[in-house]
């Protein structure tokens, strides 16, 4: 249902209503070949500082699209975490390869880079590093372990377009870097995607893959028209969702049962770091930590008209063990696939009384959670649940 907590994405905008009318007046929605793809990959090639973008029907194809590139093939081996988006870890299978699953830090959907260490066999052909729930991975480690050992990195931005990781745009650490345009996401056009790449091989490879005397993977002039003046506006509205999270972290720093589940402070500045909040992600740390005390907390806060959800179901926990290989026990990525929850974000587009709103339901539906109170402090212990991250 639509309110102020739940608005309507994407948001209603004029000047998709101007792009709407100038492509009916001049028919270029109806083209296949026009000015519109040309200018949006220049425009994402810039922004990106990479020579080749390769637009394409989506953030999974593009996934795709990069391992083909690689080209990964059937019997390699591809690391990725084992908290990810699961049409990453499809892809691999899709392929031919085996997925290598390796944890993520402690309570953070973020890859832990010495577990990549750890994974790396001589049949690793590439690395996947996604980007997620406004959290960054530490792209200048993970590039430092693969640079000069032949292994491609995948560096996935679909939920962070316009982010800046050590000091350069998400998605141009990685040999490919990938962007969704999804329904849901920051930038989007319903559907579509695009891969940035650095190597013009590579680029070549997923131009070769995908040309079959048509497009196999294509976006379309309307979708790219219609994705122009979002990338104008992007910096702005990711600002703008910071302030908002910046605004929800200080009114739920005392209580300990929601934990930011973020290695990147939005309320600090930060130049060299500037998540993009697709997602804002934090771990319900119940009296009780099972997945029913989180259900009851995300049915309150829903009942409220809250978009919020469960995190992702953890690859390794959703998978049958033949499918893939792992190292390490995986408990981080275990501890999310129960605890993560994560908030929408369109409402983070909201007036500061309704982010307020959000606090308070967040708080009221933590409160409700097996009757536990903040007056009775000494039957919770956050310190041994729930260390504060920031
Ligand atoms: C959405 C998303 C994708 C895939 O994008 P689609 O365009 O929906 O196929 C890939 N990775 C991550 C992390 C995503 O959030």
């Amino acid at each position: 249902m639509e309110s102020p907590l739940n608005p309507p994405w994407p948001s209603p905008n004029e000047d998709t209503h101007r792009v709407l009318r100038e492509l009916a007046e001049s028919g270029d929605w109806g083209r296949y070949h026009g000015p519109h793809c040309e200018r949006l990959s220049s425009l994402l090639k810039s922004m990106h500082n990479v020579d080749h973008v390769h637009l394409c029907s989506s953030g999974t194809a593009a996934i795709e699209l990069a391992l083909r590139s690689i080209p990964v093939q059937s019997g390699d081996e591809v690391i990725l975490a084992a908290y990810d988006f699961k049409a990453n870890f499809v892809n691999v299978l899709t392929i031919g390869a085996t997925p290598v699953l390796v944890d993520t830090l402690p309570g953070l959907p973020v890859i832990d880079v010495q577990q990549i260490e750890q994974a790396i066999t001589p049949g690793t052909k590439a690395v996947i590093v996604s980007h997620l729930h406004g959290c960054l991975a530490p792209m200048d480690s993970i590039r430092q372990l693969l640079d000069g050992t032949g292994i491609c990195l995948i560096e996935d931005a679909c939920q962070v377009p316009g982010a800046v990781v050590n000091g350069k745009p998400a998605g141009a650490w990685g040999d490919a870097g990938t962007l969704s345009f999804g329904g849901s996401k920051l930038l989007t056009a319903g559907r579509g995607g695009a891969i940035l790449f650095k190597d013009p091989q590579m680029a070549q490879r997923a131009r070769l893959y995908t040309q079959r005397g048509n497009d196999a993977y294509p976006l379309s002039e309307m979708q790219a028209a219609i994705l122009r003046p979002q990338l104008d506006s992007l910096a702005d509205l990711n600002s703008h969702r910071a302030n908002s999270v910046s605004r929800l972290l200080n009114q739920l720093e005392t209580d300990p049962q929601i934990q930011p589940a973020m290695n990147h402070d939005p309320r600090k500045a930060d130049a060299m770091n500037q998540p993009a909040f697709y997602k804002v992600a934090f771990r319900f740390c119940s009296v009780e930590p099972t997945e029913r005390s989180r259900e009851k907390f995300l049915t309150s806060a829903k009942a409220e008209g809250l978009a919020v959800d469960a995190g992702f179901s953890a690859l390794h926990l959703t998978h049958s063990r033949r499918r893939f290989n792992s190292v390490g026990t995986l408990e981080h990525a275990t501890a999310l696939h129960h605890e993560l929850i994560k908030l929408h974000h369109p409402v983070l587009l909201q007036s500061p009384k309704t982010i307020d709103a959000v606090a308070a339901i967040l708080t009221g539906a933590a409160k409700t959670t097996r009757g536990w109170t903040h007056s009775q402090p000494e039957l919770f212990d956050a310190g041994t649940w729930c260390s504060k991250l920031f």
